[in-house]
Parts: structure tokens; sequence; C-alpha cells
């Protein structure tokens, strides 16, 4: 078993108005095997940290720790994370112009495991999870996210965690612009994962309605940089019944 720890983080970032501190505080655990559920209403610090979890350079840890197995997550560069086995999948995946998904499938893959994987399984490993996902054959020679629809780059997203092999993810909106088939491939994809590697996961959304096909064993409510609840899969049918008000009154 790994663990991810999260402990008592303090993060901001530079505005012109000076650093403003967007996490105030986070304290969490998660195991391999787990998933975690972080909801809460826009602008509540989400993906903030899961950019600082991925190593954006744009956000200042000012206080407290991320670690892996107690080494230390912040001192590692992006690559080094990778290796270490975290999954970072972004909200707006980038476009790399010139490489092909294959090229960069591979040399992903050799970057994280620190060896060239055997041409012959990679290939059927490929096309294995390529079918899974129903991720079209000649997608393979496409350009990273060269136009790539928002649910086409979901689904790579996902085909990486297949491939990669990691310890855990971090899957950021990962429901965002998902129609209710592809939500549903994209999610046996994190649950097969899961049970196949004994991934952990922390998934982080705004909606509720993913956690229909991926269920959560923690939901953790964010509001205003802190987690101000946590609970069971219990309190996410709470949140899609009353919604975030209750927590956003408390605070004004
Ligand atoms: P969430 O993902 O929960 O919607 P974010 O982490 O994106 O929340 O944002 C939290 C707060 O931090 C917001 O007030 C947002 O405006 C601010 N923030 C986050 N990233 C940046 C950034 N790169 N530049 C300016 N403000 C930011
Ligand atoms: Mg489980
Ligand atoms: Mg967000």
């Amino acid at each position: 078993m790994s663990t991810l720890e999260i402990k008592d983080l303090h993060v901001s970032i530079d505005t012109e108005q000076g650093s403003k501190e967007i996490l105030k505080g986070v304290t969490l655990t998660i195991n391999t095997n787990e998933t975690h559920a972080i909801m809460g209403p826009n602008g509540s610090g989400k993906s903030t940290l899961a950019s600082t979890i991925a190593g954006h350079p744009r956000y200042n840890v000012t206080s407290g720790s991320i670690t892996l197995d107690g080494e230390d997550v912040l001192e590692m560069s992006v690559d080094e994370r990778a290796k270490a086995g975290l999954f970072l999948a972004m909200q707006y995946p980038v476009e790399v112009p010139g490489v092909t998904m294959t090229n960069f499938l591979r040399t992903a893959k050799t970057a994280i495991d620190g060896e060239a994987p055997k041409l012959r399984t990679w290939t059927k490993d490929v096309k294995e999870a390529m079918g899974k996902l129903k991720i079209d054959a000649d997608f393979a020679q496409r350009n990273v996210n060269e136009g790539f629809s928002g649910g086409e780059k979901k689904r790579v997203e996902i085909l990486q965690l297949e491939l990669f092999k990691p310890k855990f993810a971090v899957l950021d909106e990962t429901d965002s612009g998902l129609d209710v088939d592809a939500l549903k491939i994209v999610s046996e994809g994190v649950n097969r994962a899961q049970e196949e590697n004994q991934m952990g996961t922390l998934l982080i959304t705004h909606y509720t309605r993913i956690l229909r096909y991926i269920k959560p064993d923690f939901v953790h409510v964010f509001v205003d940089g802190k987690i101000a609840e946590q609970g069971g899969p219990e309190l996410a049918d709470r949140l899609e019944e009353e919604g975030y008000d209750r927590y956003l009154n408390v605070n004004a």
C-alpha cells in the first residue's frame, strides 16, 4: 500500500494586488485503492489543489507538506512526480503540435518507467486500452490533443491511466463536457485502473453526476480553500439534493 499525504497545505498565487492565499490549510490522506471525491463550489480552490500536486510553478506553497510514502513531493520536478507514481489530469489538457499520440504515449511511458516498453507488447497494450475506451484506431497517428473534442481529450487522459499505471490519479473535472455515454466509458476506465492496479484516486468535481459511476469511499467538501466537511458516499447524495448553499451561507 502507498500513501499520499497532504498536511496543512497553504498555497498562494501572485496577483497584481500582491500575494493571494487560495488554499488555507488542507489536510488529506489518500491510500492506494481508495477513491476520495473533492466537491465544492466554483472558486473554492479545487483546481489549485490539483495544480499544486502537479507542481504547476504558478502556485506557491507557503507552508504544509505533500508526501508520497514519506518522500517530499514538493521537492520533486514534474517528471519526478510522474515517476514516483502520480498522475495528474489537468482540467484543460494541452495541445502538443507535431507529436503523434503513439510517440507521446511511448515517450511518456519510457520516462515514467525508466525504460522503454517492449515494442510488441506495448503496441498490443495500446490497442487494447484504446479499444476498451472506444477510441478510434486512427487516433494513434493524430497529434496530441490537436483538434480533439472535449470528450476525446478525457478518454485520452484515461487511456494514459490504463497505460502508465500510476499509484495515484488526480482527476480534475473529468466529467465536464461529457455526455452520458462518454461519462460511462471514462468512469469504467477509472474503475478498471483502480481494480487492476489498486490505484488511489482523487476525484475533483463540482457536480455529483460522475459519482453515480465512480463510487467514492470518502467525500470532502471544499469551501474557501479548506475542507469544510468530510463523510462517506452519503455526503455526495446530500450535496446532490441540497447543493452547496448551506456551506456558502455559513461563510456569508
Ligand atoms: P475551483 O477549481 O474550485 O473552481 P480554483 O482553484 O480554480 O477553484 O480557484 C480558486 C480561487 O483562486 C479563485 O478565486 C480563482 O479566481 C483563484 N485563482 C486560481 N488560480 C488562479 C490564477 N492562475 N490566477 C488568478 N487567480 C487564480
Ligand atoms: Mg475502492
Ligand atoms: Mg476547478
